[in-house]
């Protein structure tokens, strides 16, 4: 029997390609897995503590599916105090990760066909998930030379008629770019002028390392914006899918129906450890931020050291860096470095076309593999660079 085009053309990540060819490599060494954005700390312990209780007091039932009451109040609360933003309990809505969330925005606001502006570099899901709400992903590259910031100007020339969405990430992920205020306000006035919906990626909100994340939400226009959140990365939470999703009160309350169409609720037990993680003490966030920083401040200067471009990342926890210079390909240079040097990466074209040439780095790895890894891959940049500049070997007749 046929499957339907969503279930056929929706593309494979190509980071998680690259993880599984990760795991077919044998040998006694284990291979350094630097390709994933999975944090390696676990869930601060009280966070864990707060579901088990739940589960224990009996809280297994069916959650609203707009999420747990006490949840809202509380990631409103946060909203305001951390983001700069009021909005109502009721315009949050409780999601299934930043993916969840992510892609109600998307199935809320496209008609199949219409075109969604994506970052390239940019999440390979915004595409996945575009694609898998019927749309078509329209690519809008991020230019090195404005620090992966988008310039309104480029992004304007792609609006057609058939445009309904803005996607834009902050802190961006591969890119670590933490957009300033008047760009985001820029895109902003684009979206007012051109009538279009802004769904925002804020997920890495809280993994700043310099100039501090501005919300979306907190600037003009708002009422056009669905800002996702996560606990993935904040908390080391990614294996407990729990995201939201704050935006204008009349989206908030439709979105909970496709909740209901798709999942019912998110686990009860996880939204209460949420209220925890939000409400209680915040150590460990800025325990987590700081070794990402201390890695990125460790792997930078190994990198450099070898003559490899590398971008500073100001947010999340990736390395974005240039390996064109090799004269390889980014599928090339990360297959040879997984192959001959056991270090796994993500390959840039796995993040758009925009990626080719490029490799992502996850600083979400403790830092003695994270040394080895960049110091190995520091090599094989030095080494192919090296070879290219003496030129081919003689003729040996
Ligand atoms: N958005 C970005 C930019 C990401 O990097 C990720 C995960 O890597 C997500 C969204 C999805 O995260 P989650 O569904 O775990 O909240």
């Amino acid at each position: 029997m046929r499957l339907s085009p969503v279930a056929t053309d929706v593309p494979r990540s190509g980071i998680r390609s690259f993880g599984d060819r990760a795991e077919g490599i044998a040998g006694p060494e284990p291979v350094i897995r630097l390709e994933l954005g999975d944090p390696d700390f676990t869930t601060p312990a009280h966070i864990s503590d707060a579901a088990a209780r739940a589960v224990r007091e009996g809280h297994t039932g069916y959650a609203k599916s707009s999420g747990v009451a006490e949840l809202k109040g509380a990631l409103a609360d946060k909203l305001r105090a951390r983001n700069g933003v009021a909005v109502a309990p009721e315009q949050v809505v409780i999601t299934n990760g930043g993916t969840q969330a992510l892609y109600l925005a998307l199935l809320a606001t496209l008609t199949p066909g219409d075109e969604v502006l994506v970052p390239d570099p940019g999440f390979p899901g915004y595409r996945t998930m575009a694609a898998a709400a019927g749309g078509v992903p329209v690519p809008y590259r991020l230019d090195p030379g404005d620090g992966f910031v988008p310039d309104a100007g480029a992004v304007a020339a792609l609006v057609t008629d058939r445009t309904r969405v803005l996607l834009i990430n902050s802190p961006g992920n591969p890119t670590g770019a933490v957009f300033p205020a008047a760009a985001l306000q820029a895109l902003l006035d684009l979206a007012e002028e051109r009538d279009l919906w802004v769904v925002s990626d804020e997920v890495y909100d809280e993994m700043t390392f310099g100039r501090g994340h501005v919300s979306a939400l907190a600037l003009d226009h708002r009422d056009r914006v669905m800002s996702v959140f996560s606990f993935s990365k904040t908390y080391a939470m990614t294996g407990w899918r729990l995201g939201y999703l704050a935006a204008p009160a009349a989206a908030a309350a439709t979105l909970p129906n496709l909740v209901l169409a798709t999942v019912s609720c998110v686990a009860t037990p996880t939204q209460l450890a949420g209220v925890t993680a939000v409400s209680g003490p915040q150590d460990a966030v800025a325990e987590m931020r700081a070794a990402y920083r201390a890695r990125r401040d460790m792997a930078v200067p190994v990198l450099r050291a070898a003559g490899v471009p590398v971008h500073v990342p100001e947010g999340a926890f990736y390395l974005w860096i240039d390996v064109s210079g090799s004269g390889m390909s980014d599928m090339e240079f990360a297959g040879r470095l997984l192959e001959e040097h056991r270090v796994a990466v993500a390959p840039g074209t796995a993040f758009g076309d925009a990626g080719a040439g490029f490799v992502r780095v996850s600083l979400a790895t403790a830092a003695g593999p994270l040394r080895t890894g960049v110091t190995r891959l520091a090599g094989l940049y030095a080494a192919s660079a090296a070879a290219r500049r003496a030129g081919p070997p003689p003729y040996a007749g």
